[in-house]
């Protein structure tokens, strides 16, 4: 039994079988073994991924016919000769049988011996061989890989996805019925995977370093989202433990639903309003049945993320109306997609950015990008009549931004209006408070827009220098820095005295030793994961505002992430006991 620490990101526990997804750079290929009862279906993954690999070599060979010179006609004649020699494939399909091997691992281990060999030839041809050898097992090794990705997708029995990272696309595509857990090696607390993972309700630890190499396909796993470990191959008192453990974690969460149709409200009477976070329409339901008062943040780029072609203004269209279906007359708050950085961009554009979270994200691409800008406004507007719709831009950084985006929006409505299509002429438009930039000129902005929404995840990573995705500096990021709490505290002065509407959208308001120093700082509106909208109401529900007051003036007078943290988790176990004397 091997016990391995990372971040809970996503609370609930699972025990099940391990499928075990290898690292998408073909450098780090595990040492991975399979169960003896396992090794003719990984043969015939391997003799599959040879047979694609040669169609796919053959069939780029018949394109570039025309195109031939000698050089490549030689590489495709390499390429092919190796793909068709059944000596190699055997080679490879023994160390499967003989040693348990996964295909991919057999398929590095001989191919790499291979390329060396040829590297160290003398006979210049034969040791530029080498680099072709490589070419071929990164081929081969993408169709093992893309066939294991597509399993996951055909599951019929339940398992815990094990994966060096996942995209947030990947995840969102889980089916929650049979992938009961996720472990990473890689991964923060606020990356757009965990918050997936968080929305869809399914337990994960990230960061976990190597769990990919320890974690074997079918080995029985125990993913606890709550303390961020994971239990590799428990003997059975601890799984009995962990099954106890999940269990009275169910029950809790069944009877925090009843507090759904209760308000958000102090013990002396100061209501909160809470919202959902957002990434499908779908979710709204959820919302709704977890008491949230409306959603307080649509993720729209999420519309992007799992579709085969970019979706139209009518996709955009009937996307929001199936929310605004659900939810009626609450109010939401749809953002303009906030693509790039960990989302999409990269991984479809021909050259990736060096610093993406520090590069065409965002508004940004937005801005670049008007046609698809404008369609997205479009379908907003068309919405706004049917619900209460309010728009909000992501990553602003400058007012010129800011106008620059209400230009197009000012447009966006003459063409409406020029078209007889009824929209909201006076839509709330508001930003994200999510980088230094924008906190420091909010005085500037709130002249020009309805409402704040403070990203906090965003916010930290910029404003402490900490990628928000990068489990090596992950215990640097804490939205408990002093620097960012005076933020927050700016942003709330600012937003009051311009009397304009905030609330806070990242995780932070998602996290329960927060919630009295949220409410005690003077949000009243928080915008949150779906699943942790009971727990954040029933914290709000224990405590007084004067109570939350005196927590925040504490908190302000602190100089270290420590201090604050140990005294927040101190606070947030005494409410939790029923220790908090309230009035
Ligand atoms: C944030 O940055 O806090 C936020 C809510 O936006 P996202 O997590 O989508 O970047
Ligand atoms: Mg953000």
């Amino acid at each position: 039994m091997d016990i391995i620490k990372g971040i809970a990101v996503s609370p609930g526990v699972a025990i099940c079988t391990a499928m075990v997804l290898e690292a998408e750079d073909y450098q780090r290929i595990s040492h991975r073994t399979i169960p003896p009862e396992k090794t003719r279906a990984e043969i015939h993954r391997l003799r599959k991924a040879f047979l694609d690999a040669t169609t796919e070599v053959s069939g780029l060979q018949t394109a570039q016919a025309e195109l031939w010179d000698s050089r490549i006609k030689d590489i495709f004649a390499v390429h092919l000769h190796f793909l068709r020699d059944r000596t190699l494939r055997r080679k490879i399909a023994d160390l499967i049988t003989q040693h348990n091997y996964s295909a991919e691992y057999a398929v590095s281990v001989i191919l790499r011996d291979i390329s060396k060999h040829f590297g160290q030839a003398k006979d210049r041809y034969i040791s530029e061989r080498a680099s072709d050898i490589f070419d071929i097992e990164k081929r081969l090794l993408q169709h093992l890989m893309q066939e294991r990705r597509e399993e996951v997708q055909k599951l019929t029995e339940p398992v815990v996805v094990v994966a060096h990272d996942l995209t947030p696309t990947q995840t969102a595509s889980f089916n929650t019925n049979i992938i009961k857990g996720i472990a990473t090696d890689a991964g923060g607390r606020t990356s757009h995977t965990a918050i997936v993972a968080r929305s869809l309700g399914i337990p994960a630890v990230v960061a976990l370093g190597n769990a990919t190499r320890n974690i074997t396909i079918g080995d029985i796993v125990i993913v606890d989202g709550n303390h961020g470990t994971v239990v590799v191959n428990p003997d059975q008192a601890t799984i009995e433990e962990y099954q106890g453990y999940a269990e009275a974690f169910t029950a809790r969460e069944h009877k925090l639903d009843e507090l759904a149709h209760l308000p958000a409200v102090t013990t002396d009477g100061h209501t909160i309003r809470l919202m959902g976070n957002i990434e499908f329409p779908s979710e709204a339901k959820t919302t709704l049945q977890r008491g949230g008062n409306g959603i307080g943040l649509y993720r729209t780029e999420f519309l992007y993320l799992d579709a085969a072609e970019e979706p139209i203004e009518e996709d955009h269209y009937n996307a929001y109306m199936e929310t605004i279906r659900d939810f009626g007359d609450h109010p939401i708050t749809i953002r303009t997609v906030d693509l790039g950085a960990d989302k999409f961009t990269q991984a479809r554009s021909a050259v990736p950015e060096r610093n993406p979270f520090l590069g065409l994200r965002s508004i940004r691409y937005c801005l670049q990008n008007l046609p698809m800008f404008k369609a997205q406004m479009r379908a907003i507007l068309r919405a706004s009549v049917h619900g209460d719709v309010k728009m909000m831009f992501p990553l602003i950084t400058s007012l010129l931004e800011l106008r620059q985006a209400k230009w197009v929006l000012a447009d966006v409505k003459e063409d409406l209006e020029e078209q007889g299509i009824p929209f909201n002429e006076n839509i709330p438009v508001g930003v994200m408070i999510e980088t230094p930039a924008a906190a420091l000129i909010a005085d500037e902005l709130a002249d020009e827009v309805d409402f704040f929404s403070i990203g906090t995840n965003d916010l930290i990573q910029y404003t402490l220098a900490v990628d928000r995705v990068n489990e090596r500096v992950a215990s640097l990021y804490s939205p408990m820095h002093p620097a960012i709490l005076q933020l927050l505290r700016n942003i709330v002065k600012t937003a009051n005295r311009a009397r304009i509407e905030l609330s806070l959208c990242g995780e932070m308001a998602s996290e329960p030793e927060f919630t009295p120093l949220l409410v005690g700082l003077g949000f009243d509106t928080l915008s949150l994961a779906n699943p942790m909208i009971p727990d954040i109401k029933k914290i709000i529900r224990s405590v007084s505002l004067e109570y939350c007051q005196a927590i925040a003036l504490k908190v302000l007078q602190f100089d270290t992430s420590n201090q604050t943290s140990n005294f927040l988790r101190e606070e947030l176990r005494k409410i939790q006991a029923g220790e908090i004397e309230n009035n």
